[in-house]
């Protein structure tokens, strides 16, 4: 039996490409999109496809109750058996922790209130047992989502994903879910959210295409860090791909091959080859400091989601660690956090990296980041990235901000930590959030617990309503970050997930660029250092630019940072500062764009592919 092998350099691992005449013999099909996280993937296609529920509403006869509560009873068997099947796997998979949450959802399935009410509700409307079910525990999430005692809120989610699997049952159809891939796959997916993400397994994910998403939506920014490989924005693709059909995803150029075939396997392997040459050209000087020519020291600092990243910082000998995502900590966790979990989480991270610096951003849930938590009670709002979304969510509910910031403030006593807040719009709000800081001081204070009385407090600028009052912003801060996939949104009124103006969300418009330049000096003139921890810092392209602006430090999924340093270690600060003044003068995105690749190039010439 003849085989093709070929490597896939984002994974590391070695994929077995088997010869087409061993595959049903389907034609090759190119399907294009927009290149979101770099790599290869060669493997089978897993079809991950949430379809809205079309639910039933129907009048049934009396006669055949007994009937539609042998179907509901079904059900119900049917799916605390799913249940149990998921949660064995993801404990397998993911550890038993992960797996808890599944013990709330078979709670919430044994739940005889919920049952009875269901059946009594049939037989006071006469409806059909799914239309009974759902209106019942539409009720119930509307009784939770009103109790002011946080645990029993954050059932609410529980309850929502139970109701579905239950429903789906009832209907006959399978629920989707990423959790039950159990071989190396590539997903195919419409969209794939951040709580999807957060659950992949990198070991059964080879790679991720979606029709929605954007390189700046959250899953993707998992996957950059996971070194999954991505392309987004790929029109129709859960329709063209089948289910198990071998593809090789490239994640560099930005497309998806269904069906290779041999002659397409055949020039991977060999692209594949020259892409591990130049990897190894670039991991060869990660060891150096990311020092330009003319000796100015670049700080390249790491993005996190998860404490488990600790690791992947140091693989990737970063400065330390510019943003830390703690919402990951309350995406699809089995209960909402409490202090000592946070604690222990932000400590460890603190902790093992001591005495780099941690920025850990107070929770920015809201936007695509989706309450799974049950925390701030937003249903679903017309525009999420406006909405009740980071800061806003926290000043409202100061006894679960206060929560954070007591844990974030333990975990100073452990390591260098720094906090920073999301979604400042206003001198108010960070005067708000300070204020509640120094009660969780108090607090810590009156409980004897350590803490670093100097830890530094940050704003992060994405809202142009900070970027035009840095100097106000500067009177209660220490430092500054620069989150551009929020800033490049609201600057130029692009939603960063819509598909269909995915290519007017343009980091390289002169108007990003005009304000960068006021944030930076801004910052210089207070003497306050100002990074950028956006996707635009993770991008080679962009580094020079940034930098040459007045840039202090950039922060990126950790796996990106040696092509980045090989770049600082390529050129001259001074270079870059005459190459952004340039770009300045620019009045069309694209030339600036394509200038930007141009110095990357020009100053990596032995990284090309050839
Ligand atoms: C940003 O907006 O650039 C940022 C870093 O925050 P997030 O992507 O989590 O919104
Ligand atoms: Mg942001």
């Amino acid at each position: 039996m003849r085989r093709f092998t070929f490597a896939a350099s984002a994974t590391g691992a070695t994929y077995t490409a088997f010869p087409s005449m061993e595959k049903p013999a389907q034609s090759e099909i190119v399907v294009k999109g927009i290149a979101a996280s770099q790599g290869i993937a060669y493997g089978q296609i897993f079809l991950y496809v949430q379809k809205d529920l079309d639910l039933p509403q129907f009048q049934i006869d009396p006669a055949r109750r007994v009937e539609e509560i042998a179907r509901f009873d079904h059900a119900l068997v049917e799916t605390r058996k799913e249940i149990g099947r998921v949660r064995a796997e993801v404990a397998k998979n993911l550890g038993e922790d992960e797996a808890r949450i599944f013990d709330a959802h078979l709670m919430v399935l044994e739940d005889q209130a919920l049952i009875g009410e269901t059946i009594r509700e049939m037989e006071k409307t006469g409806l059909n047992i799914e239309a009974c079910f759902h209106r019942v525990s539409q009720r119930y999430v509307q009784a939770f989502e009103e109790i002011p005692d946080e645990y029993l809120r954050e059932r609410v989610a529980d309850i929502r994903d139970v109701s579905k699997r239950v429903l789906h049952a009832l209907l006959g159809q399978a629920a989707a879910s990423l959790s039950s891939i159990l071989q190396n796959r590539i997903v195919a997916a419409n969209d794939i959210s951040p709580s999807d993400a957060a659950s992949i397994d990198r070991s059964n994910v080879l790679g991720i295409v979606t029709e929605g998403g954007s390189r700046t939506s959250h899953a993707v920014i998992v996957a950059r860090s996971l070194k999954v490989p991505a392309v987004v924005a790929v029109k129709g693709i859960t329709e063209i791909a089948r289910d198990g059909a071998w593809a090789i995803l490239d994640g560099y150029d930005g497309h998806i091959i269904l069906n290779p075939t041999e002659q397409t396997l055949f020039r991977y392997g060999k692209l594949q080859e020259k892409r591990r040459t130049v990897e190894s050209r670039i991991m060869a000087v990660n060891r150096l400091p990311a020092e330009t020519q003319d000796g100015v020291r670049v700080q390249l600092l790491a993005n996190i989601e998860k404490a488990e990243e600790v690791e992947l910082v140091r693989n990737y000998q970063a400065d330390g660690v510019g943003l830390y995502r703690t919402e990951y900590l309350f995406l699809n966790a089995a209960h909402l956090p409490d202090e000592d979990e946070q604690y222990a989480a932000y400590s460890a991270v603190a902790e093992g990296l001591a005495p780099l610096p941690v920025v850990l951003r107070t929770l920015d849930l809201g936007g695509d980041k989706a309450d799974t938590s049950g925390v701030a009670r937003v249903d679903s709002e017309a525009n999420p990235f406006l909405g009740f979304r980071a800061i806003r969510i926290c000043l409202e509910i100061p006894d679960f901000f206060k929560k954070q910031l007591r844990a974030v403030l333990r975990a100073s006593a452990s390591g260098n930590v720094q906090i920073m807040y999301p979604m400042i719009c206003s001198a108010d709000e960070l005067t708000q959030a300070n204020r509640l800081l120094e009660e969780a001081k108090e607090e810590l204070r009156a409980r004897g617990q350590p803490f670093d009385p100097k830890v530094k407090v940050g704003s992060m600028i994405e809202i142009p309503s900070a970027a035009a009052t840095m100097d106000l912003l500067a009177e209660e801060s220490d430092f500054f970050s620069v989150g551009t996939n929020d800033l490049i949104q609201y600057t130029l009124a692009i939603d960063r997930l819509n598909v269909r103006i995915a290519h007017l969300y343009q980091p390289a418009h002169p108007a990003v660029l005009r304000t960068l330049r006021t944030i930076f000096s801004e910052a210089a003139r207070f003497k306050l250092p100002a990074g950028v921890c956006g996707e635009m810092a993770g991008d080679p392209a962009y580094a020079a630019l940034l930098l040459g602006l007045g840039a202090t430090s950039l922060s990126m999924a950790p796996p990106l940072i040696p092509t980045v340093k090989y770049l600082v270690r390529n050129m001259k600060m001074s270079d870059a500062r005459k190459f952004a003044k340039e770009m300045l003068e620019l009045r069309d995105a694209k030339e600036i764009q394509t200038r930007c690749e141009e110095f990357y190039r020009d100053h990596t010439k032995e990284l090309a592919l050839g």
